[in-house]
């Protein structure tokens, strides 16, 4: 079975933005995917139409052997459960602790939000924070403000957050976008090792294409709204990528 399965996405906005065209790939569990295309290419609004937050103008979506296309709010809240998502400007909450932001990540399994509060959370829910924490080395700071940390300290407590949610899949748009090439490094070095460790599928969007071809096992390129490539480790070169970046843009964003 794939993990994810996505057969002839369109998705058109209603301003009449055509951000998707006819898009078809799957994903294998545990598989390591990289989402290539220039700015405009329709790879958020792909992330978007996976994650339940648009739905496809037409089309399908699975995940495992469940069509989740057109699933109303309540029916995706379970599978979004399973889609841990990481983005490039990491959306935490800045007045609030590094440890108050990863308990968050708890929502989606806890019975309330209320269950998610510092001073509510039960000592299990509090232990596993901490867990979360010291998985991206950073315990040590729990107590901290999250808008005291360097950008790629926030995005580890991003990552702490999200592990909170015992994800299957992971979406990270952009996720070093922000972060100088050193900070980036280490947060993608982070990523891979946790999504190894815990053999999860992950499909992350970049465009650093060095750092591409070092972590994908897979790479899939779209070109203003269509897939224009899939390939697999050692099929693929630097350039082949680059290629991607250097077509004629139709969007500019
Ligand atoms: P990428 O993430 O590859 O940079 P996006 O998926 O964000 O690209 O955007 C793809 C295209 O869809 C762009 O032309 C963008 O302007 C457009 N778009 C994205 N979201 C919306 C929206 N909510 N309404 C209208 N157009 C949108
Ligand atoms: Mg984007």
């Amino acid at each position: 079975m794939n993990a994810i399965t996505v057969n002839n996405v369109t998705k058109t906005f209603r301003d009449g933005t055509t951000a998707l065209s006819d898009v078809s790939f799957t994903v294998n569990p545990g598989e390591g995917v990289i989402l290539l295309g220039h700015n405009g290419s329709g790879k958020s609004t792909l992330f978007k139409c996976i994650s339940g937050f648009e739905k496809p103008t037409s089309g399908e979506i699975l995940y495992g052997d469940k069509d989740i296309t057109r699933l109303s709010k309540r029916k995706f809240r379970p599978i979004r459960k399973k889609l841990g998502m990481v983005f490039q400007n990491f959306h935490l909450i800045y007045n609030l602790s590094v440890f108050q932001n990863v308990l968050f990540g708890a929502m989606g399994n806890s019975k309330t939000f209320l269950h998610t509060l510092s001073f509510c959370a039960s000592d299990e829910l509090r232990m596993k924070a901490m867990e979360c924490l010291d998985r991206v080395g950073l315990a040590h700071l729990a107590g901290r403000r999250a808008d005291q940390l360097s950008g790629g300290q926030q995005q580890r407590v991003a990552i702490a957050r999200m592990l909170m949610q015992d994800p299957e899949v992971v979406l990270a748009d952009e996720p070093i976008a922000s972060l100088d090439p050193r900070a980036g490094r280490e947060v993608m070095e982070l990523l891979w090792e946790i999504v190894r460790e815990r053999h999860l599928t992950v499909v992350c969007i970049l465009h650093q294409t060095e750092v591409a071809l070092e972590y994908g096992e897979r790479f899939i390129g779209l070109h203003s709204g269509k897939l224009v490539m899939d390939q697999v480790q050692g099929q693929v070169s630097k350039e082949e990528l680059s290629t991607l970046y250097n077509k004629e843009s139709s969007f500019e964003s």
